[in-house]
């Protein structure tokens, strides 16, 4: 889960991070009011959850509430690379003598996690890795040790950051490093971290992303969920405790273990390319126990998206044997129509694995006039492809 500016900025301040005071506004009012409370100067920044918002015009600096007004006033409603700005952060400025970046991050790649340190600020870094990759410093981390005072040192002094400031960037590392730990983030970037006239070190931007696999473990992180931002489906899904994924196509997937969904939407697009090019609709993974309710909430989740013209469930019986899937799927119907739901759209349903063939005759028995059951999976995605292109 990535965060606003707004709330990393929080995240920042919690460890100790020196960030400078301000808040959030939602209209130029509530601006007028910060700016206010913050005193003359300030500066304006949109918060949307993307890069770029200096160039884009979304950073403004003000000497006046009067002009913080102006300012929040043509930021907010602002469309900044297809995100509209509805909120606006206010701070207190400060004036900048030389802008750094600096981020921890996770490194899938290389199994490790990783520091990146510049003394070329304020743009994007991928730009300075292009331009001049001898000033952008990669440092891997151990996690068993964890960013030291002197291992905060080190990285000061190879990436050349300025020795006066070393002491206070040292502390900033760590307790970023903390934070990073600590959040069970998967990023922390700072861009720009500035050095003030004064010669203090500030960080004056905050990105960081979540791992949303340890979300458990942060019941406080709840906070910073953006219902407004996440697809409506995703979020009944996330509700719901299921996996999904929305995808752009016609064909609704359900299936149980993530490989196998994957595999299913190979197939299904490989299948949609004699039916017209329908693609799959979504990922949804139910998991090992695909009893009637876990599969009642899937099949309602990938039903209500108006572009499913067919839905795909593919299951492989394990632990959950194929009879009591096929119990489910039956169950699940039923449970949608007792709820008034529109259930409409027709299913292809392949079963293999434990009691594959039980649960086959359980649903040739119930004989329900929107199912078809097809015995393997490719004949089964040509299926399902071939009945979204005739209802598309
Ligand atoms: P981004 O463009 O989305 O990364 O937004 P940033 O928060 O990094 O702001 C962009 C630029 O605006 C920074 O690199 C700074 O040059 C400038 N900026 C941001 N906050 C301040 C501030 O408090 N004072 C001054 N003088 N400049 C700022
Ligand atoms: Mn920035």
């Amino acid at each position: 889960m990535d965060l606003y500016e707004y709330q990393g900025r929080a995240l920042f301040a919690r460890h100790g991070v020196p960030v400078l005071d301000g808040g959030v506004a939602t209209t130029p009012q509530e601006a007028v009011e910060l700016a206010e409370r913050l005193g003359d100067r300030v500066v304006v920044k949109a918060q949307v959850k993307v890069g770029g918002r200096g160039k884009a015009g979304g950073v403004k600096l003000a000497d006046t509430v009067a002009e913080a007004e102006t300012h929040a006033t043509n930021i907010l409603g602002m469309d900044i690379k297809g995100h509209t700005v509805e909120k606006v952060m206010l701070t207190v400025t400060a004036d900048i003598d030389s802008e750094y970046y600096f981020s921890y991050l996770l490194d899938r790649a290389n199994r490790t996690f990783l520091c990146i340190a510049s003394t070329e600020g304020g743009m994007e870094i991928e730009e300075v890795a292009k331009t001049a990759p001898e000033k952008v410093v990669k440092t891997p981390i151990d996690a068993g040790v964890g960013v030291t005072p002197e291992i905060a040192g080190q990285i000061a002094d190879q990436a050349g950051f300025p020795v006066d400031l070393r002491d206070q960037l040292v502390d900033i590392f760590v307790k970023l490093w903390d934070a990073f730990v600590a959040e069970d983030a998967t990023l922390v970037e700072v861009n720009p971290l500035v050095r003030t006239p004064e010669g203090r070190a500030l960080a004056l931007d905050a990105k960081v992303t979540l791992d949303e696999n340890a979300a458990f473990r942060h019941p406080e992180h709840a906070e910073f969920e953006d219902k407004s931002s996440v697809d409506p489906l995703e979020q009944r899904a996330k509700d719901a405790d299921l996996n999904y994924v929305k995808l752009d196509g016609h064909v609704g997937i359900i299936g149980n273990g993530a490989g196998l969904v994957m595999s299913t939407l190979d197939v299904v697009a490989y299948a949609g390319e004699k039916h017209g090019g329908v693609k799959p609709a979504n990922f949804l993974d139910i998991g090992g126990g695909a009893s009637a309710a876990v599969m009642a909430n899937g099949l309602e989740v990938v039903l209500s998206d108006p572009q499913v013209k067919s839905v795909f469930v593919n299951v492989f019986g394990g632990i959950t044997a194929c009879d009591e899937v096929a119990n489910g799927i039956i169950g699940a119907l039923q449970m949608l129509a007792d709820r008034g739901e529109d259930v409409t759209k027709p299913l292809v349903v392949r079963l293999d694995g434990n009691n594959a063939e039980v649960g086959r005759k359980i649903l040739a028995d119930a004989n329900h006039p929107l199912v078809t059951e097809v015995d393997t999976m490719d004949a089964a995605a040509d299926k399902a492809a071939e009945l979204a292109n005739q209802e598309a």
